[in-house]
C-alpha cells in the first residue's frame, strides 16, 4: 500500500504546515506509514518558522487519484483541497473550522471549536502518549501564534493559550519575543506580485449556498503601503473574477498590531460587504475597524447577509 498523504488547504499557512509534519510525526510513532505534502508555495512567515526550527518543507502536491489514501488537517471543504480529492480515500480530517464535507467511506473526524488545529492535535499527542520534541512543539506553537495572531483573534480560546504555553516550554522559545518576530517576518509583502497576493492566502468559499465568493487575506504592519498598490491588486482580482467565475472578491489587508483591517471589495455582489459591516464602499474599499478574522468576522457575516 501507498504511504498516507497528509495536507492542509491550497495557498497554505503554517497551521497547514506544521500540522501536516506535525501529524505525520505522530502518526508514524504510532507504526503508520504516512508523509506530509504541501498544497502550494510555503509563505515568508512559514519560511520564517521552518528554517527557525530547522525543519525542511514537505513536498508539493498538485493531485490525488483513486490510489491515494489521505488525511485531511486545517480544512475540510473541497473547494479548498488539492485537485482529485473526490476520488482519493479520506482516511482522517483533523480541523476546526465549519463544516462543508462529505465522505464515502467511515473516518476518524475530529474537529474543535479553537483557534487552531495544533491546539486539537496537542491533544492527539496526549490521548495517544506520544511525545512532541522540541522542534515539533515549536512548529505547533508558531501555527497557534499565526492563527491567533499572538492570542488577539476572537477565534483564540483558553485552550490555545494554554496549549501554546505548554509547547513554548517544550521548545523553549519566549512567546511574546519569538511570536512577535515571526509575525513580522509574515508581513513583508514587497516581493509579491499583486497576483500573488491574491493568493498568498486566498480561499474560495460558496456563501450561503449560492455566492460565488473568494476572500483573501494578507497580514501587514502598514496598510497604506499595500493600499499604494490598490490598482494593480484590483486588476489581479478582476482576473480572478473572469477565470474563477465570481459574483464577490473581498481582499482584507489586516493591521496585525492594531487589529483592523481595510477591504478591497470588487463582483456584482459587492453590497453584501457594505450590508454586513454598514459600510459605503469608496472606490471599492472601506474600512473595517477591529475585523482581523475571517473565519469568525467575515465568512459568517457575508453569509448571513447574502
Ligand atoms: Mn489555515
Ligand atoms: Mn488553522
Amino acid at each position: 500500500m501507498e504511504k498516507i498523504l497528509v495536507f492542509g488547504h491550497k495557498s497554505p499557512d503554517t497551521d497547514s504546515i506544521a500540522a501536516s509534519i506535525a501529524m505525520a510525526y505522530l502518526q508514524n510513532k504510532l507504526g503508520k506509514a504516512v508523509e506530509p505534502r504541501r498544497l502550494g508555495n510555503i509563505n515568508k512567515e512559514t519560511e520564517y518558522v521552518l528554517n527557525h526550527f530547522k525543519i525542511g518543507a514537505p513536498e508539493l502536491l498538485s493531485s490525488v487519484n483513486e490510489d491515494n489514501e489521505v488525511i485531511l488537517v486545517d480544512h475540510n471543504e473541497a473547494a479548498q483541497c488539492v485537485d482529485g480529492i473526490e476520488k482519493a480515500h479520506i482516511r482522517m480530517v483533523v480541523d476546526h473550522h465549519t463544516m462543508d464535507f462529505k465522505a464515502s467511506e467511515p473516518l476518524y473526524y475530529y474537529a474543535e471549536p479553537v483557534g487552531c488545529t495544533c491546539t486539537v492535535l496537542y491533544k492527539l499527542f496526549n490521548d495517544n502518549n506520544v511525545v512532541i520534541p522540541a522542534d515539533v512543539a515549536g512548529l505547533m506553537l508558531s501555527a497557534i501564534i499565526s492563527d491567533t495572531l499572538l492570542f488577539k483573534s476572537p477565534t483564540c480560546t483558553e485552550k490555545d493559550q494554554k496549549v501554546a504555553e505548554d509547547l513554548a516550554k517544550i521548545a523553549n522559545v519566549d512567546i511574546n519575543t519569538y511570536g512577535l518576530a515571526m509575525l513580522k517576518a509574515g508581513t513583508d509583502l514587497s516581493s509579491f506580485s499583486e497576483e500573488e497576493l491574491v493568493n498568498l492566502d486566498g480561499k474560495q468559499f460558496t456563501l450561503a449556498d449560492k455566492v460565488k465568493a473568494k476572500i483573501s487575506q494578507v497580514n501587514t504592519a502598514d496598510i497604506d503601503e499595500v493600499m499604494a498598490r490598490k490598482g494593480k491588486i484590483e486588476s489581479a482580482m478582476n482576473k480572478d473574477i473572469d477565470s474563477l467565475d465570481l459574483e464577490l472578491n473581498v481582499f482584507l489587508i489586516t493591521d496585525i498590531i492594531n487589529s483592523n483591517s481595510q477591504v478591497i471589495v470588487l463582483g456584482s455582489k459587492a453590497d453584501i460587504v457594505e450590508k454586513a459591516y454598514s459600510v459605503t464602499l469608496e472606490d471599492n474599499t472601506a474600512f473595517l475597524p477591529g475585523i482581523v478574522s475571517r473565519k469568525k468576522q467575515v465568512v459568517p457575516v457575508l453569509t448571513a447577509n447574502c
